[in-house]
This record gives structure tokens, C-alpha cells and sequence, in this order.
């Protein structure tokens, strides 16, 4: 019956969607290869306006600006907004991005244990001599699954005088109602000043990043940005995916509600067969088992049943948390996530991971 993916990024299932791929190849043989430019040079076509333009309005802020990949959005943030009088206090389990953007910056730095609101406040109060505040979080944590708890963070940001900066590559497209990401499913759309997301995750999949957030901010970044003002420009075929799958969202949420069914499925059936999922109603669903070896013996052996998966151990994860991430996507059919769940069931009474 073929091999199904079960560890890929593409949450919406649109990297495949005929619709996203037929745009890619209009807006190639329409805009060309590339641009041979940066965008302040030459590297600005009108596709490059509008597809800022449809983030932010996807987004409900003032502007956006594009990268290469979020990582880059990433890279390029801190530092051109932060100066040595400013404090960033960031999530201790953060994506490697964000931890490198902010060693990019001269600002003062904070850590703070995951998720920890005692120990965010005690930092703030700390924090509260520089000039500026930044709480920087990952929205979903790739890991775990888990999600920040925005209501909290983003009182603690009021009454600190803070900015909220959260990345949304594990959001963007499928969490909340319409698919805004956390900070629509928390109700604090209106409070998270600065938004990191990527293109390359369930908008199509390809590539490329993005800052969204007021327009003096998006204004400071074209003006002092250096993976934005230093890197080549997106190409065309790519932005024209991701702009489709941008319409495909803000015409219906039919596909992130089929994926958020699936997900409800297969942490259930797994659940029930014994196992342990971490991480709450998210599509990243993993499948903890402690034991390193475990983890990746298990991997092999689902492959070997069509389940394409991957085991993850330290220094990925903590020492003692291995486990397998299995991400569902809009294009499993319930079908697969039951093949998938039954493999599991298998190899997990075969290696002793189950009774
Ligand atoms: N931030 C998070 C939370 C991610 O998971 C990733 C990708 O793995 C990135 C940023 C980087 O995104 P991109 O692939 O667009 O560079």
C-alpha cells in the first residue's frame, strides 16, 4: 500500500494541493526564475507587495515583510530592535532560531524556565531597569506539542510594560477558529505585537519566512534587517504557492478542521492502545517512550510496516524523554491514521513499550 509519511511539516497537507501547484508553475513562467537581487535592489515584483500584503491581512496586523526562511525572520528580529539598554526574556526551550537571533543582539538576556509564570514574572520584575521589555516564545513548541500560555504571558507583558514576540511556524495556517494560530486560539490577537512564521510548513511547504506586526517595526526591519537586506529575494514559484495557499485559508478552514478531526483521532486510538502522548490537541503528537534505543528500534520497524516515522533522543530532547513525533496531516485519510495506530499497536507489544 506505499509508505505513508507520518513526520512531515505539512500539516494542511497543501505542498501536494493541485491548486497551490498550479499557481507555483503560473508564477514561474509568468515572473520568471529569480530575481538575481535582494529586494531593496531589484528584487521587488508586485508578487513580492501582495503576498506581504495577504500575511498581514491573514494576520489582522499592519504590515509584513518577507524572508528567505524563518529562520532568517528570525535571525534578522533582535537584533535590529533591541539595543544594549533593552532586556529580551525568552522561553528556556525556544527553537534553535529564536536562541540565535538573540545571541545576535546586545540587549540584556533573560531565560526563563518553560512555560514557567513564577519564574517569567520574577524575570520581568528583574527586567523592569532596562529600557524595553521583549518575551519572546515559541506559540507551539515542536517538541512537545505544547502550546504557550499566551493569556498568562501576555497579562504579565501588560503589567511589565512589555512586547510579546511569539513564532508561529508550528501554528500558522490550523490553530484557532480560522486558523490564525495561538494567538487566535487563546483570544489575544490584540495583544501579540510581533509575529515570526514560516512558509515552509503547512503554507505549501516550500520555504521562506516572515515578520508581521505594527508598521513602524516592519519599517525598522526594511531599513536595518540584515538577512532581509543582505539575501537574496523569495522566488517567484514560491511565492505564488504560498500566497494560494494563503486564499485557500481565508476562503474556508474546512482543510485545518479535517486535520484537527484527524489529530483528535489518533490521539485517542493511541491513548487507548497504551500509549502516551504528549502535548495537548496539537498535530505534533509524540509518542513518548523514555529509552532511546526504544525509540529508534520502533522507528525502523514501522518502516518496515509503511509508517514512516522518526525516532528523537537527547540531545534533541532531554536525556530519559526519547520518543517518537508522528505529525498528522489534513491529507491522512482516517484510514491511515488507523494503519498508522495499528503498526504502532504492533511494534509496541513486539518491543515492550506496550503490555
Ligand atoms: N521556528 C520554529 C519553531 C521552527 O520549527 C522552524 C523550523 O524548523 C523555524 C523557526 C525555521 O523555519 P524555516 O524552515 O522557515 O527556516
Amino acid at each position: 500500500a506505499g509508505i505513508l509519511n507520518f513526520c512531515a511539516n505539512n500539516y494542511l497537507g497543501l505542498s501536494s494541493h493541485p491548486e497551490v501547484i498550479r499557481a507555483g508553475v503560473e508564477t514561474l513562467e509568468q515572473f520568471g526564475a529569480g530575481l538575481s537581487s535582494v529586494r531593496f535592489i531589484c528584487g521587488t515584483q508586485s508578487i513580492h507587495k501582495d503576498l506581504e500584503e495577504k500575511i498581514s491581512c491573514f494576520h489582522q496586523r499592519e504590515d509584513a515583510i518577507l524572508y528567505a526562511s524563518c529562520f532568517d525572520a528570525n535571525a534578522g528580529i533582535f537584533e535590529a530592535l533591541l539595543t544594549p539598554e533593552d532586556a529580551v526574556l525568552s522561553d528556556e526551550l525556544n527553537h534553535a532560531s529564536i536562541i540565535d537571533g538573540i545571541r545576535l543582539c546586545k540587549a540584556n538576556k533573560y531565560r526563563y524556565k518553560h512555560m514557567d509564570m513564577q519564574d517569567l514574572e520574577a524575570k520581568l520584575q528583574d527586567a523592569q531597569k532596562h529600557r524595553l521589555r521583549l518575551v519572546a516564545t515559541d506559540g507551539a513548541f515542536s517538541m512537545d506539542g505544547d502550546i504557550a500560555p499566551l493569556k498568562e504571558i501576555c497579562r504579565l507583558a501588560e503589567k511589565y510594560e512589555a512586547l510579546v514576540f511569539i513564532d508561529e511556524c508550528h501554528a500558522t495556517g490550523f490553530l484557532g477558529p480560522n486558523g490564525r494560530g495561538t494567538d487566535e486560539l487563546l483570544g489575544v490577537m490584540d495583544k501579540v505585537t510581533i509575529i515570526n512564521s514560516t512558509l515552509g510548513k503547512a503554507l505549501g511547504g516550500a520555504a521562506g519566512g516572515y515578520t508581521t506586526g505594527p508598521k513602524p517595526l516592519i519599517d525598522l526591519l526594511r531599513q536595518r534587517s540584515r538577512p532581509y537586506l543582505f539575501s537574496n529575494s523569495l522566488p517567484p514559484a514560491v511565492v505564488g504557492c504560498a500566497s494560494k495557499a494563503l486564499d485557500l485559508l481565508m476562503e474556508s478552514n474546512a482543510i485545518a478542521q479535517s486535520m484537527a478531526a484527524k489529530t483528535q483521532r489518533f490521539r485517542s486510538k493511541m491513548t487507548a492502545a497504551g500509549f502516551t502522548i504528549s502535548g495537548q490537541d496539537h498535530p505534533i503528537c509524540p509518542v513518548m517512550l523514555g529509552d532511546a534505543r526504544l525509540a529508534a528500534v520502533m522507528a525502523d520497524d514501522m518502516l518496515s510496516r509503511g509508517i514512516y516515522v522518526i525516532g528523537f533522543s537527547y540531545p534533541v530532547v532531554p536525556k530519559g524523554k526519547a520518543r517518537i513525533r508522528v505529525q498528522i496531516s489534513a491529507v491522512h485519510s482516517d484510514e491511515d491514521i488507523d494503519r498508522c495506530v495499528e503498526a504502532f499497536t504492533e511494534v509496541g507489544r513486539k518491543h515492550g513499550a506496550l503490555p
